[in-house]
């Protein structure tokens, strides 16, 4: 088990400088382009993965760092170069990470290379949860997963909405219901390979920020998978589901609201996306403050814009704390005994809210425009206040795991 250090080591440093320098050169400069375009922006993924920043070999690499730094640092110098692209980057890694918890190794083998593709032929992979009814409450998903006992195949009906990549992914992640009387005990993860027949991209949604990344609902007709495409396998599922049965009869377990109870290990990484967009908003803030001159002298001689700068950035390296203190919970296996995934994801997303609004402020008109980033930062940074949980969410996950109260 790796101590905890505040201090990233020389090989850490190493791959962080690199990332910043991909971010700095490569993404940074196309932000405003793919924004306006609001395109996946397929040639600068194919930039990252001709370096092997887009990979599943980079991602494995940062994923089982054993202090738990690899993934927050790199979502940090990514999404400093900029959210949108940064998303459309490593949004296969959140289908990736579906299959890696609950896959089998054959199904990890087979599935998540054919989610990145190669150098010369990317591809990315979408992760399928959210429904028109099921946002935060994941436990009245609706979607449909129904065992064919003759054909040996499942047969996947609904529609699933919001989903990153989803339509132009090679591979999908679906989540379904298999037993709707146990909630969200009752839900497994499918496969659906490429070119499936029934699977079809719905709205592609027009977006305040982030508009590099592709949202799309996915439509799921008739869509039929073998059943080797079910995550954790056929015999799994039916000894979960027997246990979850079990409790049920006997009156014990409240079934949970998954988006409640989960995510827990992977929310310090969305904080780190709200860190890296935060820090970006305050570098321009700065230069800007330190530059532009009014009544003679830079507006940072003004106490009302100095005292500012001071906050964003006491507030921006609490985040980061709190992210790394999670994350390395997450890897070294410690509980999370006071919701500590859901405190940094919650703080660092209200930070990045927070903070771009600040930096528009400080520059100004220029602020206003995008002729100057923080604009889109700001856009941007709305985002981290709702997926993968809302601040409400997470506030609701804390106040249960400390009061160990049902509140509501
Ligand atoms: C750009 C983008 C990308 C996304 N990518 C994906 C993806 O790849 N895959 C995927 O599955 N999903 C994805 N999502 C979906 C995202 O996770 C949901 O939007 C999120 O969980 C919130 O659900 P909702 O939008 O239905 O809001 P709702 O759940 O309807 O919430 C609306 C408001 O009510 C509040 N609220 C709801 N319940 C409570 C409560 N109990 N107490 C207090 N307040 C409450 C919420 O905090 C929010 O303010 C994405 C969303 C966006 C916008």
């Amino acid at each position: 088990m790796a101590e905890f250090t505040m201090e990233l080591n020389d090989e850490q440093k190493e791959v962080r400088d690199w990332i910043h320098g991909f971010a700095a050169d490569v993404v940074r400069p196309a932000a405003a382009e793919w924004d306006e375009r609001e395109e996946t922006p397929w040639p600068v993924i194919q930039e990252a993965a001709k370096i092997g920043l887009y990979s599943l070999d980079f991602y494995a690499q940062q994923f089982f760092d054993p202090t738990g730094l690899g993934i927050p640092m790199t979502m940090e110098e990514l999404f400093w170069g900029d959210a949108g692209i940064a998303l459309s980057i490593v949004g296969t890694g959140l289908a990736a990470v579906g299959v890696l918890a609950n896959g089998t190794e054959e199904q990890i083998g087979t599935w998540v290379p054919q989610m990145y593709g190669d150098a010369n032929d990317v591809k990315v992979a979408a992760f399928c949860s959210s429904e028109p009814d099921a946002g935060s409450d994941v436990a009245s998903m609706r979607t449909r997963a129904v065992y064919d006992e003759a054909k040996g195949e499942w047969v996947l009906n609904g529609t699933k909405t919001w989903a990153t990549n989803g339509g132009i992914a090679n591979v999908h992640v679906v989540v379904a219901v298999v037993d709707p009387e146990l909630g969200s005990k009752g839900h497994a993860s499918f496969i659906v390979p490429p070119n499936t027949p029934g699977l079809s991209q719905g709205q592609k949604f027009k977006k305040h920020g982030i508009r590099a990344s592709h949202t799309a609902e996915v439509v799921l007709e008739d869509v039929r998978v073998p059943g080797h495409c079910l995550l954790g396998g056929k015999g799994k599922l039916d000894e979960r589901l027997a246990r979850a049965r079990e409790k049920a009869k006997a009156g014990g377990e409240r079934v949970k609201n998954a988006a409640m109870a989960t995510f827990e290990a992977s929310r310090p990484a969305v904080g780190a996306m709200a860190v890296g967009t935060a820090r970006a908003a305050y570098e321009e803030a700065l230069e800007y403050a330190t530059t532009r001159e009014q009544f003679g002298r830079p507006i940072i001689d003004n106490q009302g814009v100095a005292f500012q700068l001071a906050d964003m950035r006491t507030q921006i390296d609490a985040a980061r704390l709190l992210v790394w203190r999670a994350s390395w919970m997450a890897t070294t296996g410690k509980p999370f005994t006071s919701a500590e995934g859901s405190m940094s994801k919650l703080f660092a997303s209200e930070t990045a809210k927070k903070v771009t609004a600040q930096a528009i402020q400080i520059l100004g008109g220029n602020g206003f425009t995008r002729e100057y980033p923080v604009e889109r930062m700001h856009r941007d940074a709305a985002i981290y206040t709702i997926f993968e949980g809302t601040s409400e969410i997470q506030r609701l996950v804390i106040a249960r795991t400390l009061s160990g109260m049902p509140i509501r």
